[in-house]
């Protein structure tokens, strides 16, 4: 039985919230990089609704975790399923993961020179509503012949080409496009970020407290199911930490699932978790409510670190 579940179970505070299926849901996961294994078995449950904060020190897996499930390549799963409200996520690329509700902010988000941030914010956004690729097997029977509900797939609302009306003149700015501007305005306002923002390139140039607002910023827009914060705190002063944190809270709802990994108890005070979970040398090591978040910042990892477990490389202090 997992041990997680037992926990969420236990815990009247969440038993109480409306659940939207079952979630995120890791097993026995083992993902390694290059030929060595980094995660050694993890189980972990992140419904809707719920916020858990994966801590613990640098080094022992935390961001391989979130990128194996996102889908990134440098990770090779091993063993072990994930799944989403219980679809499969690991047998999908990564844009299709998204598509099911799994989104991923990263630790060190990488810059877009040329790609403005509105324009990547719409075309994630669109790219989202898009069905799925068909292959082969979905348009064709087995005998070769054209299937007979293979209708042309169509793409609703944002997805919708921009009309250029008669002489080439764009009519008015479409509905969706309307409504993609207010909905980004609105957000920006949520996380304190100039208008402007919205004109400058993806990271180009962004400070450290920027780049972390741009990744709530995306995790704001794209509302999915499970949002996976990597070290949104990290290299941020405080007043920074309130922003990020204030704009997190407010997206705080029964619909969303947050799985913040922080390797500082500092910026739990402002984001509650619901769960707290330790991760140390590739397995989760303890679970617990709140109070274990204070337990580590007065105590450090090392009362938890089980016999013969590696010091985790402090390569991002
Ligand atoms: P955390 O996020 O908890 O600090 P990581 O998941 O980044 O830990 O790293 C876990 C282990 O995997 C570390 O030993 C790290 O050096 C190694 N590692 C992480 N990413 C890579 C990579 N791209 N190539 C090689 N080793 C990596
Ligand atoms: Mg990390």
């Amino acid at each position: 039985m997992d041990k997680n579940i037992t926990k969420s179970e236990g815990n009247t505070a969440v038993a109480d919230k409306p659940k939207i299926g079952e979630g995120l849901v890791i097993k026995n996961l083992h993902v390694g990089i290059e030929g060595r294994e980094i995660l050694k078995g993890v189980d972990l449950t992140v419904r809707q609704g719920e916020v858990h904060a994966l801590m613990g020190p640098n080094g022992s897996g935390k961001s391989t975790l979130v990128n194996a499930l996102m889908g990134n390549p440098t990770y090779e799963i091993v063993k072990g399923t994930a799944t989403i409200n219980g679809e499969n996520l690991l047998s999908e690329p990564p844009d299709e993961r998204a598509k099911l509700g799994l989104f991923l902010g990263f630790q060190y988000p990488a810059s877009i020179p040329g790609v403005s941030v509105a324009n990547f914010l719409r075309t994630a956004l669109v790219s989202l509503t898009k069905p799925r690729a068909r292959t082969e097997a979905d348009l064709l029977t087995e005998s070769g012949q054209v299937r007979e509900d293979t209708a042309p797939q169509q793409n609703l609302g944002l997805a919708q080409a921009n009309y250029v009306g008669r002489g080439g003149v764009a009519r008015p700015t479409s509905p969706a496009v309307k409504e993609f501007r207010k909905n980004l305005r609105e957000k920006l306002a949520l996380l304190k970020m100039d208008e402007t923002f919205a004109t400058r390139y993806v990271n180009d140039g962004f400070s450290g407290g920027e780049k972390k607002r741009l990744e709530v910023l995306q995790m704001a827009m794209l509302t999915p199911k499970i949002a996976m914060l990597d070290e949104p705190d990290s290299g941020l002063d405080i007043d920074a930490v309130r922003v990020v944190s204030s704009g997190v809270n407010s997206l705080r709802g029964p619909e969303m699932g947050i799985l913040l990994v922080t390797h500082y108890q500092r910026i739990l005070n402002y984001i509650k978790p619901d769960f707290v979970h330790v991760m140390i040398d590739g397995q989760i090591v303890r679970s617990g409510g709140p109070e274990l978040a204070h337990e580590l910042e007065a105590q450090g990892y090392d009362w938890l670190r089980p016999e013969g477990a590696e010091e985790g490389v402090d390569d991002n202090v």
